[in-house]
């Protein structure tokens, strides 16, 4: 599973995504939109999820139409659990659900060195195997001692959602960031104060 807020998706998160199945020979590559990104929501809102997840079905089909098989998934898994969203809860449910299949949490090298700052870390470290999408394969951040991971290297595509959301904001370019039906959908709803 590759968790994220996704508001809203960009290429960074399809290259991601994309290359770790890819490298890990992956059986499934599951995009799980955040229902309530608590360390997020502390100190700034986001946009609803219903519409965070829309974008990145969006974009998913986009990929796997290109590709020509589902090689990514859009969950909304944690969206119809409800309130603030736990990696260990989404872990639990995949573990039952797909009867014990190996499983993996990736997360980008920015934010693998806070991993014990999420709730209930132990029973993410024992449910899965950690992977650290690590940009342009620089050194980056790792995980704190006693996380089972593995590194795997990205193209670095300085690319961050907040970037995005004050470029629509801006009128300045998002064509060659964002999936072209992201940037459909912004224009369309008129999110983060984009304009036609
Ligand atoms: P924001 O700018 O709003 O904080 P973000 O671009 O970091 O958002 P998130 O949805 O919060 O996007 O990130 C989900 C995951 O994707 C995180 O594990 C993050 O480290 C990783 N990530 C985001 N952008 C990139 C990128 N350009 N390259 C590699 N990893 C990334």
């Amino acid at each position: 599973m590759f968790g994220g807020t996704f508001d809203p998706l960009h290429l960074g998160h399809l290259a991601i995504a994309l290359e770790v199945r890819h490298q890990l020979e992956l059986d499934r590559m599951l995009l799980v939109v955040a229902n309530d990104p608590w360390q997020k929501t502390v100190f700034n809102s986001v946009t609803p999820a219903s519409i965070r997840f829309e974008m990145v079905e969006a974009a998913v089909a986009a990929a796997n139409e290109s590709i020509g098989s589902t090689v990514l998934e859009a969950s909304d898994h944690e969206i119809r659990r409800g309130g603030e969203t736990y990696t260990a809860d989404t872990l639990a449910t995949l573990a039952t659900e797909t009867d014990g299949a190996e499983l993996f949490v990736v997360v980008g090298s920015d934010i693998a060195a806070s991993l014990d700052t999420w709730e209930r870390p132990d029973e993410v470290r024992e449910l899965a195997t950690t992977v650290v999408a690590e940009r342009g394969g620089s050194a980056g951040g790792r995980p704190p001692e006693g996380w089972d991971h593995v590194v795997v290297a990205v193209p670095a595509l300085e690319i961050s959602s907040t970037d995005i959301r004050n470029r629509f904001r801006n009128g300045r370019p998002t064509e060659a960031l964002v999936p072209h039906r992201v940037v459909e959908y912004v224009r369309s709803h008129g999110l983060y104060g984009s304009t036609r």
